[in-house]
């Protein structure tokens, strides 16, 4: 009735409108259709109370959830709505078959829903003319092109298209059915005659075609792809049973011997648990799989592992006793704490106290101890080095999951020296670097290290707890400064301060001689080095805290004997074929034995790279002898001070760190303000410049205690009066000239005797340090204990100079005309003839 009277009158009419998101419509085809949106709903319900019937329209708009009018296609299609089925999500799904077309006028409401004033339109107009017999027949062939591709269609809209006759029916009712965009259908339902709606359609079939074809292209090439996986698997898959077969027919293969070892090398019983699976699973394997190395890999570790198996080691005193003494001269302090050590072990079965860590500067013997703490025990040794270590992975490993990965360098040298009990030497601890990104060695290497915690050391490829708490751990580094605290805690520090000339002498003759000359191939006896010799090369070749340097040069001397002893027996063999008398022979023999004397060396090592002694040097004005505490042991170092016409500026030169650029401005407050209670006016200091320089760029430059040093050097410049160049100091300064506590006294003691110096002069606070410093070195050097730069002055410049200074002085004050300077004849004013500074000169004279 309702559809009868909307077709019936004249004039738009009302009608509750719903619009669709993703379809159209088409008159005389039934499509379900879900509503989900409240107002559709409400437009339906409204739709149903009179005669079942709706507008159904097409959003342009796809996403809009309440569309407007301009939001709408033009075109509705009038429907009966055939079922309706509460879904329980709300939404509605309706069967609707269309009725008619028909032209919105205007949207006459918008709430509570959608109302349409609609003006029906006419069928679309069909006169069978021959190009819509062509038409009818090309869309036909493409649309059993479309399904035979795969388009999916069901079998009864088939049967129903095929046998369409009507041209209009035809087009709507391959439009409906057949995948096109909502604009494609539209067109369709839009188009005004049959002519024009089949066209439509043909376009979008051709469209269909295109795109079917381009997918079963590639479906074709994916096709083969997945073929020759197939057969991959295939030939692999035989390839297995292939090697089946071999084995069974061979007797065991190499993964049963890998069995027999995880069970023989006597892991926990946990662990072994967990590898017999790993095993297991790695036999379930195919053999292409990747994953089968990467197990049989970790398998293999796992067994390599020295699990229970220890070297006997009995501790005996007296044994270890002779055998450090053996081995290695003088560190007497060293050796007896070592044995300490040794001896509550043997007390106590196991140390679960600190760890060892020998400090010192290089060269001193630190691994060569460590490697005769394991002789002496009859352990095993290993070294790894920690210089550069920033990866938390190097110390506890990779992950299995990382491609190539490996256990930690702990846990790789326990499989390399195949025991649980080696000494194990961690060196350059102090070199541990931390990086945010790639996690914190020094935690990881607490955790290997603390006795409390070692006994279950976890390795990030181990996967397994490993009891490092029978390993020896000794640690080296040559300073504490930069070793992570918590790990200082856990230490016991022993240090190896370096050595003196005569102790050096000693170690030479006993070892370093023996040793350069057997691995340059001399017999023992034929060459002999003088004391004097040795000493020459100590002093003028070398000067470090070590033995390295030394030990360097005494190889090349052997070195070059050898060359000579080799080139010598050559042409002899050629000449002296016919003397082969027993007598004669042993003569040649003896004459063939060298001496290397002390005016040898030269000719051997060539000119000498350090002058041996200070005292030799001149004394100068403005340059000064300081001390310095190096990683390398102590060092000595020259400060030189400087004047010249300027502004009144302080120039610091020689890579100063900060503190020693602080310390440097103290010094040199102080000296104006002496200088300036002394009557040299501070005029002096707005026409000059004052230059502070510390030569010797190797030797890292920074700390508080070359204060003492620099103001000496602005005074004795201020002054003229001249330095002692056998005298050298240490000590910080302050503002009214007070010495305070410097660090590193053993060290810079010994490299003052080293460099021949007679008298050091330090604060009195470090009077308590001298204990440590060796006795010879102790014995050679006058030590000046002082509380203030006036000490320091009267011990350090000279007076001769400073009477002629002095003199020059008042004559440049009379010259001025500066009062202040008149008044005080002693202490000279600012003179005008600046000494230039010099560096020591190296000397080529021996002892
Ligand atoms: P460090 O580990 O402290 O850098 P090394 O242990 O490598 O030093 O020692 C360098 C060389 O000096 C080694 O050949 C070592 O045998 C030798 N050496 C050092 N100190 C002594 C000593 N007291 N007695 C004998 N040889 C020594």
């Amino acid at each position: 009735a309702v559809l009868k009277q909307f077709f019936s009158g004249k004039g738009a009419k009302r009608m509750p409108l719903i619009p669709l998101r993703d379809t159209v419509v088409f008159p005389r085809v039934a499509v379900p259709v879900i509503v989900r949106r409240d107002k559709s709903i409400k437009a339906l319900e409204e739709g149903m109370k009179h005669g079942k019937i709706v507008a159904l329209v097409a959003q342009h708009d796809e996403n809009a959830t309440d569309p407007s009018a301009g939001q709408l296609h033009k075109v509705a299609t009038v429907a009966h709505v055939r079922e309706v089925v509460k879904q329980e999500d709300g939404s509605v799904r309706m069967l609707v078959e269309g009725v008619a077309r028909a032209h919105i006028k205007e949207i006459a409401s918008k709430e509570p829903y959608l109302v349409a004033r609609l003006e029906p339109m006419p069928d679309a107009s069909a006169n069978k003319s021959e190009r819509t017999e062509a038409l009818m027949f090309s869309v036909l062939n493409q649309f059993r092109r479309v399904v035979n591709m795969g388009a999916n269609v069901p079998f009864d809209v088939l049967l129903v298209i095929l046998n369409v006759t009507e041209p209009a029916l035809m087009a709507d009712l391959v439009a409906a059915n057949l995948e096109m965009t909502v604009d494609e259908k539209q067109d369709v339902l839009e188009a005004e005659t049959a002519e024009k709606k089949l066209e439509a359609v043909n376009a979008a079939l051709n469209r269909q075609v295109k795109l079917l074809q381009m997918a079963s292209k590639i479906q074709a090439d994916t096709g083969k792809e997945l073929d020759k996986m197939q057969r991959e698997v295939f030939l692999r898959e035989q390839m297995k049973s292939i090697e089946k077969e071999l084995d069974t027919l061979g007797g065991k293969g190499s993964e049963d011997e890998l069995k027999t070892r995880i069970e023989k090398a006597g892991l926990p019983p946990a662990a072994k648990e967990k590898a017999l699976k790993e095993y297991d699973r790695m036999k379930a394997m195919p053999s292409f799989s990747p994953e089968l190395s990467y197990v049989r890999t970790y398998l293999e570790w796992l067994s390599d592992l020295p699990w229970d198996k220890k070297d006997e080691s009995n501790v005996d005193i007296a044994l270890a006793r002779k055998v450090l003494d053996e081995d290695h001269d003088g560190l007497v302090k060293v050796k007896e704490r070592i044995l300490e050590y040794l001896a509550v072990q043997k007390l106590v079965g196991k140390i679960r106290g600190p760890i060892l860590c020998f400090v010192g500067p290089p060269g001193t013997g630190k691994t060569s101890l460590g490697k005769s703490i394991a002789r002496a025990l009859g352990r095993k040794f290993h070294r790894v080095s920690l210089g550069g270590v920033r990866d938390e992975a190097e110390i506890r490993g990779h992950r299995r999951t990382y491609v190539g990965a490996l256990p930690g360098r702990i846990i790789q040298g326990l499989a390399g020296v195949k025991t649980k009990n080696p000494v194990f030497m961690l060196d350059e601890i102090d070199k541990v670097g931390t990086d945010v990104l790639r996690g914190d060695p020094a935690s990881a290497l607490l955790e290997a290290l603390d006795p409390e915690q070692n006994n279950a050391f976890s390795d990030h490829y181990l996967e397994l707890p490993f009891d490092l708490s029978d390993v020896l751990f000794v640690t080296t580094a040559n300073m504490l400064d930069t070793i992570p605290p918590a790990l200082r805690d856990r230490m016991e520090v022993i240090e190896f301060p370096g050595y003196t000339e005569e102790e050096k002498l000693k170690i030479a003759r006993h070892h370093l001689l023996p040793k350069a000359m057997k691995d340059n191939g001399l017999a023992p006896r034929a060459c002999v080095f003088e004391d004097a010799a040795v000493r020459a090369v100590i002093g003028s070749y070398t000067r470090e805290a070590g033995v390295r340097d030394l030990e360097r040069n005494l190889a090349a001397i052997c070195r070059k004997v050898a060359k000579r002893e080799a080139e010598e027996g050559d042409t002899k063999g050629e000449r002296g074929k016919g003397r082969k008398s027993g007598k004669r022979g042993s003569k040649v023999a003896k004459r063939d034995q060298v001496v290397i004397l002390a005016t040898d060396i030269a000719k051997y090592l060539g000119p000498a790279k350090f002058s041996d002694s200070m005292k030799e040097e001149k004394d100068e004005v403005g340059a000064v002898t300081g001390l310095a505490w190096t990683e390398a042991g102590g060092d000595i170092l020259t400060i030189e001070a400087a004047r010249m016409p300027g502004k009144g500026e302080l120039i610091l030169t020689g890579h100063l760190g900060q503190v020693m650029q602080e310390s440097a401005r103290a010094a040199y407050s102080y000296a104006r303000t002496v200088a300036a209670e002394n009557g040299v006016i501070d005029a002096f200091y707005k026409d000059s410049d004052i230059h502070l320089h510390v030569p010797s760029g190797a030797i890292p430059k920074d700390g508080p205690s070359a204060g003492l040093a620099m103001a000496t050097a602005l005074i004795s410049l201020l002054t003229g009066r001249k330095v002692r160049k056998d005298i050298c100091m240490t000590g910080e300064i302050t503002l009214r000239g007070k010495a305070l506590e410097i660090g590193g006294v053993k060290e810079k003691v010994l490299a003052a005797h080293r460099a021949g110096i007679t008298t050091v002069i330090m604060p009195a606070a470090n009077k308590k340090d001298i204990v440590d410093v060796p006795r010879e070195a102790r014995r050679a050097l006058t030590f000046v204990f002082v509380k203030h730069m006036d000490e320091v002055l009267s011990a350090a410049l000279t007076d001769g100079a400073g009477a002629k200074a002095a003199a020059a002085g008042a004559r440049a004050a009379k010259k001025t005309g500066k009062k202040a300077a008149r008044r005080s004849r002693k202490t000279a004013s600012p003179i005008k003839r600046k000494p230039a500074p010099r560096r020591a000169k190296p000397s080529k004279k021996r002892r």
